[in-house]
């Protein structure tokens, strides 16, 4: 594992939002949104019916390998994830919580009832220096084993010990917030937005955020004031590399995905998409066996520029292609499940082919 250390004043740029990339919303900024949303509306049964009906008219078999539920920041159960598949008619889901695999057992379950296929997966956030993050997603995996599971219970309390941290660093700095209300709202791993928003949603706090933010703040501008590197309330956390994130995935019998990249390896300047192969080829090394090409940016625009930029450097690497929506929960800046509401469909053959890898 690698600390990741306190930066000085250097700021991440995946955090900090470009000027042109104002419409555009980093991973982080999806997570902090979908938790803005989920507080401010509690109707978690509204969805979009016409959207479920204009997808099932298509009659094809569709997956979708990229989801979370509330064990680690989405919003929804295994349960309700699933029969939210069923409605969309997807042949198959994979559960890929951020390192956390307490979902899947749940998840399978309720696939049996409703005829919907659940590949067991994980997201691991791993990182090669304290300013770059790369997803890994491990499909296939057997989540029951020894080291995967003692991993993420370590994982797990370094992560409470460290918001323990920033939590004392927020009361040091005149906020309001307990590790009780944190423990509360997350219900399975702890992300920053969960703290952000408690200390935004907390009445007492109130004067404090309208005198440093001359408003009430939403949770990203409040995670870029204080919780990112070089912040005053941020502390460094134990992570793993690439490298052990992939060997973990491996040791599981899983096969490795490298997620997003169109987010962690590609940046929007003046209103062009600049991809950094050389950072994506970096990480290949560690032993990537696939690439989420069906990975959505902000438009259609830029995610057909960025499918197709991936789709090639997939045939060059000789790499497997997944995709998913990265759903995480109603109304967030991500997609909807099964990219429901996007033009992207994840057809089952890729799946087919994740299977042909992992069983020959
Ligand atoms: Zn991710
Ligand atoms: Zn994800």
């Amino acid at each position: 594992m690698i600390q990741k250390e306190s930066t000085g004043t250097i700021r991440s740029k995946d955090v900090i939002r470009k000027k042109d990339e104002r419409n555009l919303l980093t991973p982080d900024e999806i997570i902090a949104g979908v938790f803005s949303i989920i507080f401010a509306s509690t109707n978690k049964k509204r969805y979009n019916q016409s959207m479920v009906d204009s997808k099932n008219q298509k009659q094809k078999k569709l997956v979708d390998l990229h989801t979370h539920t509330i064990h680690s920041d989405g919003a929804f159960t295994p349960t309700e994830l699933v029969e939210k598949a069923a409605e969309l008619q997807l042949a198959a889901i994979a559960i890929s919580d951020h390192e956390n695999i307490d979902g899947i057992d749940e998840a399978i379950k309720t696939g049996e009832k409703y005829g919907v296929e659940i590949i067991p997966a994980v997201e691991i956030g791993s990182y090669p220096d304290a300013l770059t993050e790369h997803h890994i997603l491990g499909y296939f995996i057997d989540y029951k084993n020894k080291k995967l599971v003692e991993t993420f219970k370590e994982l797990q309390n370094s992560r409470e010990n460290r918001a323990k941290r920033v939590i004392q660093n927020l009361n040091d700095l005149g906020y309001l917030i307990t590790f009780g209300d944190v423990k509360k709202m997350a219900m399975g791993t702890i992300v920053q937005p969960h703290i952000a928003l408690i200390v935004i949603n907390d009445q007492e706090n109130k004067t404090i955020l309208i005198k440093e933010f001359g408003h009430i703040p939403d949770t990203g501008e409040f995670i870029r004031k204080y919780l990112i590197p070089g912040a005053p309330a941020y502390e460094s956390r134990s992570a793993l590399t690439p490298q052990e994130a992939v060997d973990l995935i491996h040791e599981a019998g899983g096969i490795v995905v490298f997620a997003h990249p169109c987010w962690t390896t590609a940046t929007k300047e003046q209103g062009k998409i600049i991809f950094d192969d050389k950072k994506f080829e970096s990480v290949l090394k560690v032993g990537i066996e696939g690439v989420e090409v069906l990975a959505h940016r902000g438009s259609e625009e830029d995610t057909r520029i960025s499918v197709k930029h991936f789709d090639g450097l997939a045939k060059k690497h000789n790499l497997l292609v997944t995709g998913g929506s990265d759903f995480h929960g109603l109304g967030s800046a991500g997609k909807q499940l099964g990219y429901a509401d996007f033009y992207l469909e994840v057809p089952y053959y890729i799946l087919d082919k994740l299977k042909e890898k992992k069983y020959g």
